[in-house]
This record gives structure tokens, C-alpha cells and sequence, in this order.
């Protein structure tokens, strides 16, 4: 049963306080030199608590789509000789056995530094480096909050490959500290707060018990994740709970079935809001056209992937 039928054949009663759902079918009549596009279904599911919409139409991805090699195996990297070519950052050098801290050259928070792996190459990474570089990550989280207790909104984001827009190919975490929360999070935060004043209920929990209906979820000790019904671009994964149980088996499955860059967002901790992200798969590497169009900048996401077809093969 694919994704429509299943959303019509769960409970409606939470499904619809979260989520708003319209269908379009389309047979064009014209497009016979192209049988595989002639019958399409469209599928728009708007996220009413977050203000978040996406469209869903798996006949995007038959589209012919421009590539090349790109041979960037080799070059020279910075973070590979880290102690001695990277800046250290307020707290000096923090460092354990798979990772070591750097300040970012360009900042864009009040404290922002770099989780750098030991390893250059993404494939030699082990989950043992991953809970690692996420200790070290956290270490660096509460020596900044001692530094400065004003600072409230702390994330960690991995963006993984030149097409999710790293500037170094070498595998390292980005760890932001604010001492502001910024809009977008204050937003949802506030929705939260109102969806829980409202149904006596918890957004994330009615949202997984949504997704664990249509069979689009894994549930580990201390993480919950569940694909989203409302993706930023192909393939996102939500989570909660901590990352070091268990996200590792997640993007090995990921990186199985075919994700080849990402960005992973993960919100440690503000006021209200703490421990949940984003994980989005960003496309393969040689593709040379952007995935994000003038609609997804300015209006809503498009995307071809199948929760339930993506959930059989990362999930099972
Ligand atoms: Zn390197």
C-alpha cells in the first residue's frame, strides 16, 4: 500500500490536528512519447502546527538528470593537519581519540567551532569515531555554557559533501552557540507550546504515533525516528532523543540505499526545545544542477522519495 492509501487507512482523529492532506491526478493525454510521466499523482501534506508544506510526486525522480566525475578524492585539506594549520577557539584545543576542536574561520554565532574527525575519508569512519566526536561535541556544548551562562540555543550540524554545502570535504561537526534563539526555533517552539496547551498533548509524540501507524518509524532505548511527512528535500529523517544511541545504524542504512551527501541539524538544547534534528539527504555527488529550485526557496519543497518504500529499506 503506498503512502496516500496508508494515510487514509490510519486514525484520523491526531493525523488531522497535525497535518492537512490534498490530492491531485493528473493524466496527460499529450505526453504518449513519455509513458512513465503520463499518469502523475500528486500529493501535498502540510504540517499545520510547524507552518511546514511539502509535495510529493515519485515521478520526479525518472527525470533525466545532468552529471559529471568529479575526481576530488586527493586534495589537500587543512583538517588533516589540524593541530598545526586550524586556529584553536575560546577554549583552547579540546580533544579525544577520534576528534579535536578548531574555531571556524567565518563565524555565524556567538561561539562557533568545528568538531574535526581524525580520519580524512567518510567511508573509514566507524560509529565508535561518531559517539566520539559527538562526546567531544557535547564537552565543548557545557565549557561554552560555563564560559558564558547567557548562552541558551546550542546546536550541531553535519554537513556532510560540497553538494550539502561544506567548504572541506574532510568529515568534521559544526557546534553553534547563541545567545539568542533564532527565529524559525522560536516560532516552532511557541506552536509547540500552543499544540500542547491545546490537545493536553506532545507535538513529537502525537507526530511519531502518526508516522508509527503508516509504518515510517525506529524506535531505539534513547532515540526516536520517524521520516518526515513534510520534508525540506529528499529522503528527511526527524529524530529525537540523543544522537550517540544508535543514528549511527540510521545513516549506515542511509548511506546503503544511496545517500551520498546530507546535513544533519541537531537542536542540543534551547529554553523549551532540546534534543531533536533534521537529517536530509542532499543528492548524489556528481550531480551538477542544484536540488533546491525557485519553488523550494520561496515556497514549498518537491520531492520524489516514498516514506514507506525509503522506511522498508533504512528501518527494517
Ligand atoms: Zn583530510
Amino acid at each position: 500500500m503506498g503512502l496516500r492509501e496508508k494515510i487514509k487507512n490510519i486514525n484520523q482523529e491526531i493525523f488531522q490536528r497535525i497535518f492537512e492532506v490534498r490530492e491531485i491526478n493528473l493524466d496527460l493525454e499529450n505526453f504518449e512519447s513519455f509513458p512513465e510521466f503520463q499518469k502523475q499523482e500528486l500529493l501535498f501534506i502540510k504540517d499545520k502546527i510547524l507552518g511546514l508544506e511539502a509535495i510529493f510526486n515519485f515521478s520526479r525522480k525518472k527525470r533525466p538528470q545532468p552529471r559529471t566525475e568529479t575526481k576530488i578524492e586527493n586534495e589537500p585539506d587543512p583538517f588533516c593537519n589540524a593541530h598545526n594549520l586550524t586556529p584553536i577557539d575560546e577554549l583552547g584545543r579540546l580533544e579525544n581519540e577520534s576528534a579535536l576542536t578548531a574555531a571556524n574561520l567565518s563565524k555565524m554565532a556567538d561561539y562557533h567551532s568545528l568538531i574535526i574527525f581524525k580520519k580524512h575519508r567518510f567511508t573509514e569512519l566507524t560509529e565508535k569515531d561518531f559517539i566520539e566526536a559527538l562526546n567531544l561535541a557535547q564537552e565543548w556544548f557545557e565549557k561554552i555554557k560555563e564560559l558564558d551562562p547567557r548562552i541558551f540555543t546550542q546546536i550541531l550540524i553535519w554537513n556532510y559533501h560540497y553538494r550539502a554545502a561544506a567548504s572541506i570535504l574532510h568529515p568534521h561537526f559544526q557546534v553553534l552557540a547563541f545567545k539568542e534563539i533564532p527565529q524559525r526555533l522560536e516560532d516552532w517552539q511557541k506552536r509547540i507550546e500552543d499544540y500542547q496547551e491545546k490537545f493536553r498533548s506532545d507535538y513529537f509524540a502525537d507526530y511519531f504515533q502518526v508516522a508509527q501507524e503508516l509504518g515510517i518509524t525506529k524506535s531505539f532505548p534513547n532515540l526516536k525516528a520517524w521520516l518526515s511527512l513534510t520534508p525540506f528535500k529528499e529522503k528527511t529523517v526527524f529524530f529525537e532523543g540523543n544522537l550517540k544511541n544508535d543514528f549511527w545504524q540510521i545513516l549506515e542504512k542511509l548511506i546503503q540505499n544511496g545517500t551520498q551527501s546530507f546535513n544533519l541539524f541537531y537542536l542540543y538544547r534551547t529554553t523549551y526545545l532540546k534534543n531533536f534534528g533534521f537529517f536530509v539527504d542532499r543528492g548524489e555527488i556528481n550531480k551538477i544542477n542544484s536540488d533546491f529550485g525557485a519553488l523550494e526557496i520561496f515556497g514549498l519543497p518537491v520531492v520524489s522519495y516514498d516514506p514507506i518504500e525509503l522506511a522498508g529499506l533504512i528501518f527494517s
